[in-house]
This record gives C-alpha cells, sequence and structure tokens, in this order.
C-alpha cells in the first residue's frame, strides 16, 4: 500500500479486517496531505451520478467506522445544505433532484423561508436550496489518523516517513516496493498517493491523466446558531467544528499551477478549464521545475517524494480575506469572526473529476486508488475498499466501470 490518505488507509484497514497482510507505507505522516486539510464534508448531495453507488457504500463504511472508533471521527450526521443567491444556482441545485430521485435519495428542495431557517436567518437573502438529511461531516484532522491506528491495531503494519521510490519486477510482475529504508517483497500494490500517483507511474513508464490545484480553507472562532451540519453558498461554504468554530472555504476557487504534465494532458483537461475558467488561477508556479514537475530517477536515488514530505502549498492570504468577508455577509453569526487558522492544500484531479481506481495497464498486480477530485475525503472509504477487493481479485462492492484508469487512455 502507497500512501497514508484517507483511500490508503481504508483499503489499509479493509484488508487487515479480512486477516491479508498489509504494509502500508507513507512519506510524510498519515494523513499529512489531502486528507487532514479538507473541509470534512461528507457528502452524497451534488455527486456525480457515477459515484453515487460507491458514495452510498462510503456513508456505511463512516457509519461502522463510527461505531467502531467512538468519538475520534468526529462525525455527525446533521444533513447538507447548499443555499441559492442567484436564479442559476438554484436551477443547478433543483437539476440535481432529479439525480436524488433516480437513486431515491432523501434530498429534498427548501423554499426560500426554509432556507433562512436553515441558517437561523430570516433576511430573505436566499432564493432556496437543497437539503441531504442523510448527509454527514467529520473531522479530517482526526478522523484519518483515527482509522489508521484501527487498521494497525487489526493487523496492518503502517510505516510513516518511509516513501517508496520504485517498483521491483520480475517477468512482467511487481514484485516489491523500493523504499528510501530498502526493500519490501508483495504480491500486489495499491498505490493511493494522491497527487503524486502520476509523477510515480510516469517514472515506471506510465501515463495518468491526473493533474494538481491548489485549494484552501481557514478556521473561524465559535459562533453560535447558524447551522449544525455544513451549509455550501457560492460564496462561501461553512462546516460546523466540535468546539462550535467553523471550517470555511469557497467551492472551486482553485489555482492552477501549470507544470509540463499540464501541457502533455492538455487535451483531456480542456473541457474542464473552459468549464471553470471563471474561478480557476493559472499559474507558473514553482511547481513547474519543483517536485511534481520532475519525473525521472533511479531507485537507489533519492525521489521527490523525499524532498518534498508533505505538501504544504501556502494559502492565498487576498483569496482567504475575500472568503471571510463573504461569510460575515452570508452569514451574519459570522461577521466580524477572525481567521485563526489559513491552509492550503493540493487536489489531485482527473479530467473527468471521478476518481480512477483499479488495475494500471502494462503493470500487472497494481491496483490504482486516486483522482479523488476534491470530494474524495467523504468518498474514500469506498475508493479504499473498492480498490483492495479488486487487488484481491474479490467481487467488487459495486460496478468498478466508471473508475477504471483505462477510460482517459483512448
Ligand atoms: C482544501 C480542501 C478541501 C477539501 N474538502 C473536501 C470535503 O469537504 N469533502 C471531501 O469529500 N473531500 C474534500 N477534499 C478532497 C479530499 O481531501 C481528497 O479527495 C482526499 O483526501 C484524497 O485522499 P487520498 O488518500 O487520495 O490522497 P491524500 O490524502 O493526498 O494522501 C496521499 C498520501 O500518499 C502519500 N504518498 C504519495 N506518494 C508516496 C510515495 N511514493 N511513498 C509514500 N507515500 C506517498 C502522500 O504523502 C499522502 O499522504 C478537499 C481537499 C482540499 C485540499
Amino acid at each position: 500500500m502507497i500512501g497514508g490518505g484517507i483511500a490508503g488507509v481504508a483499503a489499509a484497514l479493509t484488508l487487515a479486517d479480512l486477516g491479508v497482510p498489509v504494509v502500508l507505507c507513507e512519506k510524510g505522516r498519515i494523513a499529512g496531505e489531502q486528507s487532514s486539510r479538507n473541509w470534512g464534508w461528507i457528502r452524497m448531495q451534488g455527486r456525480d451520478a457515477r459515484e453515487i453507488p460507491l458514495m452510498l457504500e462510503a456513508q456505511a463504511l463512516w457509519r461502522s467506522f463510527g461505531a467502531r472508533t467512538g468519538t475520534a471521527l468526529g462525525l455527525r450526521q446533521a444533513g447538507v445544505a447548499y443555499l441559492a443567491e442567484t436564479a442559476e444556482e438554484m436551477a443547478a441545485h433543483e437539476a440535481w433532484l432529479n439525480t436524488a430521485s433516480a437513486y431515491q435519495l432523501a434530498t429534498r428542495a427548501l423554499s426560500p423561508a426554509a432556507a433562512d431557517d436553515h441558517v437561523g436567518q430570516d433576511a430573505r437573502r436566499f432564493l432556496g436550496g437543497i437539503f441531504t438529511p442523510t448527509d454527514m461531516h467529520a473531522c479530517p484532522e482526526t478522523a484519518v489518523p483515527a482509522l489508521a491506528r484501527l487498521a494497525s491495531e487489526t493487523g496492518a503494519a503502517i510505516f510513516e516517513h518511509t516513501a517508496v521510490r520504485r517498483f521491483e519486477r520480475s517477468a512482467g510482475r511487481i514484485t516489491g516496493v523500493v523504499t528510501e529504508h530498502g526493500s519490501i517483497a508483495c504480491n500486489a500494490v495499491i498505490l493511493a498517493g494522491g497527487a503524486w500517483c502520476r509523477p510515480f507511474l510516469e517514472n515506471e513508464g506510465q501515463a495518468l491523466a491526473q493533474l494538481a490545484v491548489r485549494s484552501q480553507a481557514l478556521r473561524t472562532g465559535p459562533a453560535p446558531g447558524v447551522a449544525a451540519g455544513p451549509v455550501g453558498t457560492r460564496r462561501a461554504a461553512i462546516r460546523p467544528r466540535q468546539d462550535g468554530s467553523f471550517t470555511v472555504g469557497r467551492t472551486g476557487a482553485a489555482r492552477f499551477d501549470l507544470i509540463p504534465a499540464a501541457f502533455a494532458h492538455a487535451r483531456h483537461f480542456l473541457p474542464m478549464a473552459r468549464a471553470n475558467w471563471r474561478i480557476l488561477k493559472l499559474r507558473f508556479g514553482p511547481e513547474f521545475f519543483g517536485a511534481l514537475g520532475r519525473n525521472r530517477w533511479r531507485a537507489d536515488q533519492m525521489s521527490p517524494f523525499e524532498t518534498t514530505r508533505m505538501f504544504s502549498p501556502p494559502p492565498d492570504k487576498a483569496l482567504a480575506a475575500a472568503v471571510l468577508a463573504a461569510t460575515g455577509a452570508v452569514y451574519p453569526q459570522l461577521q466580524g469572526a477572525e481567521a485563526r487558522a489559513v491552509w492550503g492544500g493540493m487536489i489531485d484531479v482527473t479530467p473527468d473529476e471521478v476518481p480512477a481506481i483499479g488495475p494500471v495497464a502494462g503493470l500487472a498486480n497494481v491496483t490504482l486508488a486516486t483522482g479523488l477530485s476534491g470530494h474524495g475525503f467523504g468518498l474514500g472509504p469506498g475508493v479504499g475498499q473498492l480498490a483492495a477487493h479488486l487487488a484481491l481479485g474479490h467481487a467488487p462492492l459495486v460496478d468498478p466501470a466508471p473508475f477504471a484508469p483505462s477510460r482517459f487512455a483512448a
């Protein structure tokens, strides 16, 4: 197992539960990258329909993990609401109601008055919204480490500060991995390295249409009477934390660093870039020549996974200030709130923003579990379990076809 984010930890836990010997290598610390930096939303609402069967499994897994770990996950089922300030947003939310009803999900429409009620207001700021009461949220900083502890207690061997540099091969199969501390023999590998999967596979001679965009979040102080669960509006999205404070961000506000791979995979990503050009900032950042740009090293050489133990991109302070100001405007209870912490995170994306889970062409016995595309904290338990079942040759818990990494090869 390569990678100690939610996908890798969930896969390791699945294997340990099945009594399969598993070693998880993490170059930095468990959940040091995306899996502790996210907003903590575990939502069905608004998902691509291809992900719904897997998300239903993920929700069931979150509940069972909650039962096994006590309060460490900070797991709460308080629903997720999207509230609309414009007719365009309202139309987009209402369109998702059709998807919800096709899968018999609990999502319902909110009237303007119900939208106000949901966030303790009566200003008629919102045209309405949608609400899914079965959606959940959790505390990412503690949840994934708690699941890693559970996996370890169940039998998984978990090594932090252990970068995997390369695969070892014999007769077309992977026979082991070379880590910075030496080799580990294995029958199969699950690659759940988040944004690092593309450079890792390129170094092994395989292309992967995956890029990374910077996103960010901030934490306020406590504020009473806003909402019990996450609320998304175009200008500011909030998630209540256990201590009464909020994690705040803005959906889609991302910075895309142009790296050589962006040009190599440009034709795959152009439709997404066109759809998001209003909110996506393009930059030639340090990543052009830095960690994500370098793609050739030998097993006896220090790899980019050691030079960058933990991707911690600096947040855009101007964006954080704008989001905080908008938060006060949208949710008056948070007016004047200060940003107690602001942080960045690198989100890995596929061209269709749906994960890549399944075998890697040309690398027998390697299963990929990546491309969670900015909404993989909630889906992660399902991603890990599906990858583990595929690696073992067990019947998969959902049809894996929509996630096949080969879909980008054509
Ligand atoms: C600001 C922000 C907000 C978000 N909000 C949400 C949200 O509210 N809800 C939601 O569902 N999702 C959200 N996401 C997305 C979510 O966090 C990710 O989709 C998910 O955490 C990805 O998990 P992962 O395990 O695939 O990757 P990661 O968490 O990035 O883990 C990959 C791990 O692999 C390790 N690794 C890589 N290469 C190697 C190697 N060669 N050797 C050893 N280790 C290696 C890395 O160090 C890393 O720890 C958000 C993301 C960000 C950044």
